[in-house]
């Protein structure tokens, strides 16, 4: 089963950003509204990620590390339903099979907290106020051939910030802090908004900066019961690389060859040459038009008619941009 775990964890743990990645879906599935991650060496020595969510009870703390499970789906039926982070049940378990693991937890109405340490399977009682801190130490120590295709501690620590980035830009009502060597190097606080679109364009402007809202304008069409929203750069915000294109299908960031094409051939007429364009879009569909489960990373999705998302993205980003439509 070690085996098992330490192969699955190939799939899912790449690097400390895949760890963060996944530590901070579940935060979020647990309901948090405050996540701060602490990192030491890029995330290499040392991952914390802190959260005020629903806990996880004493008694389910060491199931909490098994292989495939999941208290988020019951049946694969659930899956065409699936609105949480995770449902594959296999991060936690693949993360603990590849470094030190321990998670530190208390639910609402339990007197103390518990930490289980994933080695040795101690679990003894602990301080904490309610929610739940996953630790993970010395990641790909056993493996060191995997181990020694990590970059330097700078680019892995760019990657866990673009990690946490991603998630904080689909939720503008959480907190997010990310420390590094004790030192704070991003911190979004939770947005209060009368709107979606409010907060989501404060929060935009928090982590991709002030110019990016300033210099793109809203995008939001619904058609055929797919919605596009988010923010679209004007031409003349474009840049020579592609690092500010977001994605959410129905808030999960994913990278998607259909969206990508469907923009690009929407800024075509105004965009010429090597240009990258800029933007945030957040696709809702209905998730029983739509496979989660393609990739352990759940980074893909597939579509059930990719021909109408195309076009709903396109037509979308072509309204707010203004283009006239062949
Ligand atoms: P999945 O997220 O796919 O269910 P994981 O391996 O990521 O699988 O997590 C296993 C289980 O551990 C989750 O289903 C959840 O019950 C519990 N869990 C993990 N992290 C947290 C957290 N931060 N807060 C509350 N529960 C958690
Ligand atoms: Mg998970």
């Amino acid at each position: 089963d070690e085996l098992v775990s330490q192969i699955a964890a190939g799939e899912v743990v790449e690097r400390p950003a895949s760890v963060v990645r996944e530590l901070v879906d579940n935060a979020l599935d647990a309901g948090a509204t405050q996540i701060t991650v602490r990192l030491l060496a890029g995330g290499v020595r040392l991952i914390t990620v802190e959260d005020d969510g629903a806990g996880i009870p004493r008694d389910e703390l060491p199931v909490a590390l098994r292989r495939h499970a999941t208290s988020k789906i019951a049946d694969l039926h659930d899956l065409e339903t699936v609105v949480t982070m995770g449902f594959r049940g296999e991060a936690l378990a693949a993360i603990a099979s590849v470094s030190e693991a321990s998670i530190l937890s208390r639910p609402a109405g339990q007197d103390s907290a518990y930490l289980l340490d994933a080695r040795s399977g101690e679990l003894r009682p602990a301080a904490r106020n309610q929610g739940t801190s996953v630790e993970i130490k010395e990641l790909f120590f056993s493996t060191p051939a995997r181990r020694k295709f990590l970059k330097t501690d700078a680019t892995e620590l760019a990657h866990c910030v673009e990690a946490v980035r991603r998630h904080a830009l689909a939720r503008p009502e959480v907190g997010f802090a990310i420390w590094h060597e004790g030192k704070l190097v991003e911190q979004w606080r939770a947005v209060n908004a009368a709107s979606r679109e409010e907060a989501l364009a404060r929060r935009l402007a928090d982590v991709l900066g002030e110019d990016f809202v300033a210099q793109s304008v809203a995008v939001q069409r619904d058609s055929g019961g797919i919605s596009v929203t988010g923010r679209a750069g004007v031409p003349d915000a474009a840049r020579s690389r592609p690092d500010h294109q977001y994605c959410y299908v129905n808030g999960r960031f994913v990278r998607d060859k259909v969206i990508a094409h469907a923009a690009r051939s929407a800024y075509e007429d105004v965009l010429h040459g090597q240009k990258q364009p800029i933007y945030a879009l957040y696709i809702s569909i209905d998730p029983a038009r739509i496979d989660v489960n393609v990739h352990p990373t759940k980074i893909e999705v597939r579509f059930r008619d990719s021909r109408e998302v195309h076009q709903a993205v396109k037509h979308a980003i072509e309204d707010a941009l203004a283009v006239p439509r062949a």
